[in-house]
């Protein structure tokens, strides 16, 4: 999502002369879009702008354009005030809601001694005062269609950082999704903290679920895939269900974090289902889209975790078999409550456990990598590789593919034989022609 809201900020600074730059020492605005969401991201901030700042000195020493350095995102959002004190030559502090403001930001901090700060939660969408995205770049692109959580899991900071949740009205989607079409972008990514407790309102003012929305994007033409992340286990309804079953656009291949495999310890977080209940909703999937793929996010080391906790995720982890996943060591975070709990679990604890689930997950990984070689797959090429006439592209179950694809250009899709495999890239041979994109229901009509 920040590299979603990175993009719009870009967007929305255009009109000003700024264009995204490589080199952070040669910015006339360096806007460090900032992760609270573990401490590890947040502590790098300080860190990075301590370097910026020397940046800063050097570029005024040399009588430059004074830079303006701006801190966005949910370190910003959480920190406040609190960061124009411990860092002074800061310009600019806004959270995540705000972005929209930022050329007005940008004015009054070229006029102001002192530094602006625009943490609120507005009461108007930013989405309703962004530009339209004309120029998006590369097959592949974000568009976020909900934001926010209202189901504080006890160790995330989301609920307070990103606000309460909110989704954006179906129409506004649709139109987004089209500019990027127009582009050139051939597949969206549908985000949100809890995608799938997706309920924008349609132009009847119904309430929509995402398996709807997803029906409904899937008409446009020349849009070829739809995935969507990250989804809530207590949020996968019946509608989305199908719409795997259903929905060729719908690429096989879910992220459903579970966090734990422990009745106990997803209870103490506060999930709102247990290991049972996951397994249930995995079954009804791959039932209705058996070939689908499934990526999960854990957590070791939660407060109270015993080893029989630990080894009921692992269990879990087997029975699912994952073809990606991420896994990460407990943080506490300020202000939520596991944060408090006692029996916090040694460090030394996390950092095996943590290796033992990442040896598993990297081996369900290769395995599933492994499994796809013999097969044809649709790629869609996203970059260009690194050697000449190369290029990168996904599968629909989100493998990186390295293909040797003389006459074909970035935003195709072709059938590739998948050949061989490392541990997290493929690689193999292209065996026909592009494929054109099949004429939607909406394109049919037209
Ligand atoms: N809404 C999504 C997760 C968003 S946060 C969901 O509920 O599944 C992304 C991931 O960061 C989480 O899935 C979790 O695994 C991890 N995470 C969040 N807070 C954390 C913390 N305090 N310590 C370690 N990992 C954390
Ligand atoms: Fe955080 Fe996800 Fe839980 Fe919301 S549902 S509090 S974003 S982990």
């Amino acid at each position: 999502m920040n590299v979603y809201d990175s993009a719009r900020m870009a967007e929305i600074l255009a009109p000003l002369g700024y264009a995204p730059g490589d080199d952070p020492e040669a910015a006339d605005m360096v806007i460090l879009n900032t992760c609270h969401i573990r401490e590890k991201a947040s502590e790098k901030v300080y860190s990075e702008l301590g370097r910026l700042r020397k940046a800063k000195d050097r570029r005024s020493a040399d009588g430059l354009a004074p830079m303006v350095i701006a801190v966005a995102g949910c370190v910003a959002q959480a920190e406040g005030e609190e960061m124009l004190r411990r860092a002074p030559f800061v310009d600019i502090v806004l959270g995540p809601q705000t972005y929209h403001r930022l050329p007005e930001m940008v004015a009054r901090a070229h006029r102001a001694g002192t530094g602006v700060l625009d943490t609120d939660f507005p009461v108007e969408s930013k989405f309703d005062h962004l530009p339209e995205r004309p120029n998006a770049q590369g097959a592949s692109a974000f568009l976020s269609i909900q934001e926010g959580c209202d189901k504080f899991c006890a160790f995330c900071v989301v609920p307070y950082t990103r606000g309460a949740e909110f989704s954006r009205p179906v129409a506004q989607i649709l139109d987004e999704a089209r500019q990027l079409i127009a582009g050139g972008v051939r597949e969206v990514t549908l985000l949100g903290q809890n995608v799938n407790a997706y309920h924008g309102l349609d132009s009847g003012g119904a309430e929509t679920g995402l398996g709807e929305l997803v029906e409904q994007l899937a008409r446009i033409d020349g849009l070829a895939r739809i995935r969507y992340t990250t989804s809530h286990p207590r949020d996968v309804d019946a509608k989305l269900i199908a719409a795997h079953g259903s929905n060729e656009a719908l690429m096989p291949f879910l992220h459903l974090p579970v966090q734990s495999g422990s009745d106990r310890i997803l209870e103490m977080m506060n999930r709102g289902h247990d290991a049972a209940r996951y397994m249930e909703i995995v079954a009804a999937l791959r039932s209705a889209r058996p070939d689908l793929a499934l990526s999960s996010d854990f957590i070791v080391g939660f407060p109270g975790e015993t080893e029989a906790d630990f080894e009921a995720t692992l269990a879990l982890a087997d029975a699912v078999g994952y073809a990606q996943a991420y896994s990460f060591k407990y943080s506490a975070r300020p202000g939520t409550p596991a944060a408090g709990l006692p029996q916090q679990v040694p460090e030394e604890v996390k950092d095996k456990r943590l290796a033992r689930l990442q040896a598993l997950l990297e081996d369900q990984q290769q395995g599933f990598n492994a499994a796809t070689v013999g097969q044809t797959l649709d790629v869609l090429f996203e970059r260009p590789g690194r050697h000449s006439g190369q290029l990168v592209g996904r599968t629909p179950y989100n493998q990186a593919v390295h293909v040797v694809a003389e006459g074909f250009r970035v935003g195709d899709l072709a059938k590739v034989a998948i050949e061989s495999c490392r541990p997290h890239s493929l690689s193999g041979r292209i065996t026909g022609p592009a494929i054109a994109h099949a004429e939607s229901e909406e394109g049919l009509s037209a």
